[in-house]
């Protein structure tokens, strides 16, 4: 059995009353095993963040399903177990900081898992290491900048130690820097052989993962390496999706008849081969 396995999961966002109101994830079939790095893109309105959330099981499907490390969604004595297997880290940093200092707030999730006090104290020291901010443990988290936020939002979900951390736009609302910053602890997550899954519409940030999952009208349309999905024009077109810049630059320049691989999808790379 994979890590995370979706078998014809659909799923309808529905009143409180239990009406129907939209239809928006279709027969998804999707496997993930640990220690993968999946991006996942598509769109604006294909389904991205409503699928994000059946990882952790804030959504439910509304038929078929989704097991992460064996544990199926639906069996509600499980939820706690597969929060703590795979955390989410959202877009805006502000909304996923509760405590009025960083040390504080690192340690919200493991107290609310039951986690003894000595075992917190050395998570969220390595948390914060994890992500550079042990030097700004005592502070306000209002001082900090927005990259700095969410990289206490990481360590949040780092002190829960969990498997997998699934990653909603994570740096959508950053400048480049700490955009470069958020990358750099994913990248390095990953080494350490956590499970990460990314829903990113930046296409440089995607192209570093292992494997693109290619949404498009709630439904999975195309899966491969970066390399595999970014040579095809046809399913760059169906689905809407740019060649991340670097990548696009590196093409016109094999057009005009400069030597290029064909599998440079950052500035860096580019960079390195025009010295
Ligand atoms: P993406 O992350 O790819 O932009 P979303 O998962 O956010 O896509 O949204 C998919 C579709 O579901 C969109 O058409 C959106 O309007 C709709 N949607 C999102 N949240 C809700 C909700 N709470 N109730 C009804 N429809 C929703």
């Amino acid at each position: 059995m994979s890590f995370i396995e979706l078998k014809d999961l659909n799923f309808t966002y529905t009143t409180d009353d239990g009406e129907a109101i939209y239809h928006v994830l279709h027969d998804l079939n999707l496997t993930i095993e640990e220690g993968e790095f999946v991006a996942i893109v598509g769109r604006n309105g294909s389904g991205k963040s409503t699928l994000a959330k059946h990882f952790n099981a804030l959504l439910l499907p509304t038929t078929g399903s989704i097991t992460i490390d064996g544990m199926n969604t639906l069996d509600e004595e499980k939820i706690w177990d597969i929060r703590s297997t795979c955390g989410m880290v959202f877009q805006n940093p502000d909304n996923q900081l509760v405590s009025s200092i960083v040390e504080d707030d690192v340690a919200f999730g493991p107290e609310n898992l039951g986690v003894p006090s000595a075992e917190i104290r050395t998570r969220v020291d390595e948390a914060l290491k994890a992500v550079g901010m042990y030097e700004h443990r005592k502070k306000g988290p209002h001082l900090l900048s927005g990259g700095q936020k969410q990289r206490v939002a990481i360590a949040g979900v780092l002190a829960m130690s969990p498997k997998c951390i699934v990653f909603d736009e994570p740096t959508a609302m950053l400048d480049p820097k700490g955009r470069t910053e958020i990358m750099q602890i994913l990248k390095q997550l990953h080494k350490d052989g956590k499970t990460i899954i990314l829903i990113t519409h930046f296409m440089e940030e995607a192209a570093q993962a292992d494997r693109l999952v290619i949404m498009y009208k709630g439904r999975i349309t195309a899966q491969g390496s970066p390399k595999e999905i970014f040579a095809q024009d046809s399913i760059l077109d169906t689905n809407n999706i740019e060649r991340p810049f670097a990548a696009e630059l590196a093409k016109r320049l094999r057009d005009k008849g400069i030597d290029l691989p064909n599998d440079i999808y950052t500035e860096d790379e580019l960079e390195t081969y025009l010295r």
